[in-house]
């Protein structure tokens, strides 16, 4: 129980990666907020973890918008007694070339990866720094975080972001005993990649098989997916470092996809 009294908020914990996190940290005997655009997802998964004899409370949150996020952090801070660990995890995928993207999808997708990380870490940051009392921002990269591939152009432009949202914020945190990392994961089968797959085929003019071998696994060790648990028990083990040697990093959980 490593994470005994303390609280964490996980945005798009409705889902895959999130959820896993969500569950992990509940089970280390964390309260965990789950917050999510959609709302019936996350009270389903808070109930499953209420379920278990865990503690967790549902939040509709679209990161995007200024109010929710922070009505929603006040409502986690107030039902659960504080924030301690912040997982900004909620995203999307849209594939396109650069040439045919359609404006309000770029502005779509930065809103939810960057403007969302933004707000979820400004409103957890002022509660962190209270009294000094500190906590641990972590934020979901990619391996798009290091790398680039085509049709991604927005996804890869707001995880590489991240890496410098995250620097800035180990920075300034540091005083308030605020760690800031992010986890970088290689492809993970979740409902973000499996709607790419049949996408990626038709872009490319391949089969689902070959966007899985020659794009999606081609440059790992052993061909094998990153797993929603490979992920949680990084952000387990970020969230219960206990010093601030390891802030501003990230770390990559890919099969060896990328290697830093
Ligand atoms: P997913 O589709 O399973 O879950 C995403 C969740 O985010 C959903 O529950 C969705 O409702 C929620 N969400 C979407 N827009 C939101 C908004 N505006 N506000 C609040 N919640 C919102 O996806 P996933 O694969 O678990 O992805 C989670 C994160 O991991 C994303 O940031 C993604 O970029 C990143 N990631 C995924 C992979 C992968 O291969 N699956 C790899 C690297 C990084």
């Amino acid at each position: 129980m490593q994470l005994n009294g303390k609280v964490a908020l996980v945005t798009g914990a409705a889902s895959g990666i999130g959820k896993a996190i969500a569950e992990i940290y509940a089970k280390a005997g964390a309260a965990v907020a789950i917050a999510d655009l959609n709302q019936a997802g996350a009270d389903a998964a808070a109930a499953e973890i209420n379920a278990k004899g865990g503690k967790a409370l549902g939040i509709a949150m679209d990161v995007t918008s200024e109010k929710a996020v922070d009505d929603g952090t006040a409502l986690c801070i107030d039902k659960l007694g504080g924030l301690d660990i912040l997982v900004s995890n909620a995203g999307i995928q849209i594939v396109k070339p650069i040439v045919e993207f359609e404006y309000r999808d770029w502005q779509k997708m930065l809103a939810i990866h960057m403007d969302g990380a933004f707000l979820t870490t400004r409103a957890a940051m002022r509660h962190m720094y209270k009294d000094k009392r500190g906590g641990t921002v972590i934020y979901m990269g990619s391996v798009h975080s290091h790398l680039a591939s085509k049709l991604k152009a927005p996804y890869v432009a707001a995880k590489h972001g991240l890496l410098g949202l995250a620097r800035v914020a180990a920075k300034e945190g540091a005083e308030y005993n605020v760690r800031v990392n992010v986890i970088c994961p290689g492809f993970v089968r979740t409902p973000l990649v499996d709607k790419q797959i049949p996408e990626q085929a038709k872009e490319f003019g391949i089969s689902e098989q070959e966007v899985i071998k020659t794009i999606m696994l081609k440059d790992t060790v052993d061909g094998v997916f990153t797993t929603v648990e490979d992920v949680a028990e990084t952000a387990l083990f970020l969230a219960t470092f206990p010093s601030a040697a390891l802030t501003g990093q990230s770390i990559t959980v890919s099969h060896g996809w990328h290697m830093q």
